[in-house]
């Protein structure tokens, strides 16, 4: 029976994650996780401290109890804060880092995620890891149509079915544990994949700049905008006004060929 949306395995063991992730219009919807796993204690006074730090006589460690105790108010720290990063004295928001699970992305997600690289990863390993029950990550714009979406099924069906015989052959050849390492090559860009990432405020939002953008990938836009909500509910102060470029400026920096039209254009 073809799955109403589109992540499932390729083996019998399909499995529809469910809906609600993708809410675009008319789009069907499907859910990776993105998940908080930590995030640096204290976020706003190690920001806030940092700061301080470059234009106080002071130590940062005899303002640090003070900070904590409220006695320097958290509206005042986040006041503080927000002047001095509009000024683009950024670095100090470097201190302050979160991490993250990401599960059941593409791999075309996870491509273009790693190009970030003020950022530090751990993706789960095709190497290692037998892709025999392989789940993969089906475009909502094919699983909208339902001849696309079954040929896009019966494909992984295919290379789920070679992944496996080829892993097979290899291992009656003698390759033993490393036959992953090769049978691994016909897997497809929509594979899942589960990955941790770990970015500092600045890298972040930087990310979030270039990729709640509707210029930027359908799924990643979608997990960065799941990542931005973790991050405002964390530390509302610093990501408030966090998104894509336009949030910050007030206009679309894109250009005419490539506004989405929610800010007007500089020359307008
Ligand atoms: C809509 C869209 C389309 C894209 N299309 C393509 C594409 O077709 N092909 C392609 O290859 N990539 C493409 N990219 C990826 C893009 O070029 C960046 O590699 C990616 O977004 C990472 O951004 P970043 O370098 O700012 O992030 P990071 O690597 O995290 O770097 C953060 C910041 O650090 C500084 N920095 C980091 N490294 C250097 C360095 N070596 N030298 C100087 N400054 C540095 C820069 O200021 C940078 O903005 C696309 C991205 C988007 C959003």
């Amino acid at each position: 029976m073809p799955l109403p949306v589109a992540w499932r395995t390729a083996a019998p063991k399909s499995k529809v994650i469910n809906i609600s992730f993708y809410q675009e219009s008319h789009m069907p919807a499907v859910e990776p996780r993105v998940e908080l796993l930590a995030h640096t204690p204290e976020p706003l006074s190690l920001i806030y401290a940092a700061f301080r730090q470059c234009y106080h006589s002071g130590a940062a460690a005899d303002m640090w109890p003070r900070l904590l105790s409220g006695e320097i108010s958290r509206e005042k720290q986040a006041e503080f804060v927000a002047s001095v990063l509009a000024s683009g004295h950024a670095s100090p928001a470097e201190h302050v880092s979160f991490t993250f699970a990401l599960s059941g992305v593409s791999r075309a997600l996870t491509h273009q995620l790693v190009r970030h690289r003020i950022a530090s990863y751990s993706q789960q390993s095709q190497r290692y890891v037998d892709a025999s029950a392989m789940e993969y990550v089906m475009p909502p714009a094919i699983a909208r149509l339902p001849e696309a979406r079954e040929r896009f099924a019966r494909f992984m069906e295919e290379v789920g079915a070679a992944y496996s015989d080829l892993k097979e052959m290899l291992e009656a050849a003698g390759r033993g544990a490393s036959a992953k390492e090769d049978a691994r090559f016909v897997l497809p860009q929509a594979a899942a994949s589960n990955i941790v990432v770990t970015m500092n405020c600045r890298a972040l939002i930087n990310f979030f700049e270039h990729r709640c953008c509707t210029r930027a990938q359908w799924e990643i836009r979608a997990v960065a905008n799941r990542m931005l909500e973790h991050c405002r509910a964390v530390l509302p102060e610093l990501f408030r006004h966090a998104g894509a470029k336009c949030e910050g400026l007030g206009y679309c920096p894109e250009g005419p060929k490539f506004t989405c039209g929610r800010y007007p254009l500089p020359e307008e």
